[in-house]
């Protein structure tokens, strides 16, 4: 036995610093049997235009809408929004010292708010099988440009008092992660409360900054652009870097960002814009090559929350905020079998055998060719 530690081989747990949690690390177990669920692959090819398809261009959406034949990214108002505008108030409830000392307990247990925003969806291209994946970044500005104006808009209106307060960008793809469509599309959900997850990662930047006096992503991406042999780093350019962050809870993880303080999509010059659609292009195509399948996900985009009307931007933690994008992938070890969050991932913490270093070397091995475009151009040689 080996008296040093190894962290290729020793269980031991992960710090995130973004949201206060660890994750359980066990390396020696990347090398059991597996004997759990194996899916068939699907091959199923889909066509360019799908005359079922809801967000095709030209087609009838379920609430009788007709969707324009757009060209090049396409936004609507989801019509099955999660959240509304117009809806009666009902403030914070606050706890109720009276009542709390008369015995009755709901004010401290029973606690809601209401929610007002909006939702939008975002058909990224108008072919019904082309994903981000196998666009070239050029593909990719249209999309890029779509969220910012959603953003923009949404910000102006939150400045003039509108209900706005955080905008999050997300992308849900494959049947795995519970699309329900394959149509290559996203969302924005727009609330006027900030979510948990976002929430949680600027408290615990603002904690981190008051304590030492710079921005923890600003931090993170120097160290692991800096760090010998670049273990965790999948992709980088001249603006923006891709890790396997060292706290990663999905076997292939990763977290996209720039690498100076940029706290909103707006804050991006027109070069950064370029270059963050050259990293999407490129991590994506990377993911699908990593087993020859459409690589199933659930992205989004984290960035400075609204300002209000009226208020400091201090107090709206908007230039606490940094710019980042995560990537969330089901799949462990092939095309059809994934990892599931159960068991002592549910009732103690997050678990993970692949190490990111690992998942980072297999993502760096990939192709930028996208293998669909290989099979085509094996098949015109003959
Ligand atoms: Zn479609
Ligand atoms: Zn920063
Ligand atoms: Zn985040």
């Amino acid at each position: 036995m080996s008296t040093s530690f190894d962290f290729d081989n020793d269980s031991h747990r992960r710090f995130d610093p973004l949201r206060n949690t660890w994750v359980l690390c066990s390396p020696h177990r990347t090398n059991r049997p597996w004997q759990g669920q194996q899916e068939k692959p699907s091959t199923t090819t889909l066509p360019t235009y799908g005359s079922e398809c809801y967000l095709c261009p030209g087609n009838m959406r379920a609430q009788g809408d007709r969707n324009p034949v757009y060209d090049s990214t396409y936004v609507f108002e989801n019509d099955f929004a999660a959240v509304k505008v117009e809806q009666p108030d009902f403030p914070l409830t606050q706890p109720n010292q009276e009542d709390i000392e008369a015995g009755d307990k709901s004010s401290l247990l029973l606690r809601a708010e209401g929610v007002r925003g909006k939702c939008y969806v975002i058909c990224f291209n108008p072919a019904h099988n082309t994903t981000l994946a196998e666009l070239l970044a050029h593909a990719l500005l249209p999309v890029i440009s779509a969220w910012k104006s959603i953003y923009s808009s949404l910000a102006q209106r939150a400045a003039q008092g509108e209900p706005f307060r955080y905008v999050q960008i997300f992308e849900n793809k494959g049947d795995t992660m519970g699309c329900s469509n394959p149509h290559p599309h996203g969302q924005v959900w727009c609330t006027d409360s900030i979510p948990t997850e976002p929430s949680t990662e600027l408290t615990n930047m603002t904690a981190y900054k008051t304590q030492h006096g710079t921005c923890l992503l600003c931090d993170y991406a120097a160290l692991e652009s800096s760090a010998e042999g670049k273990p965790r780093v999948v992709l980088e350019n001249e603006d923006w870097i891709v890790v396997c962050e060292w706290w990663a809870t999905w076997p292939f993880q990763t977290l996209l960002l720039p690498k100076r303080h940029i706290p909103s999509l707006l804050d991006l010059t027109e070069e950064e814009t370029a270059s963050f659609a050259d990293i999407l292009s490129r991590l994506t195509c990377r993911y699908d090559n990593l087993f020859e399948t459409s690589f199933p996900y659930s992205m989004g985009i984290h960035q400075a929350p609204l300002k209000g009307k009226g208020t400091a931007c201090e107090e709206d933690g908007c230039d606490i905020a940094h710019l980042h994008v995560h990537f969330y992938p089901p799949l462990l070890r092939s095309a059809t079998v994934r990892k599931f969050l159960v068991g002592f991932e549910m009732m103690g913490e997050v678990q993970r055998d692949l190490t990111p270093e690992m998942a980072a070397a297999r993502l760096r091995a990939c192709d930028e060719v996208h293998y669909k475009n290989k099979v085509v151009e094996g098949e015109n040689e003959q």
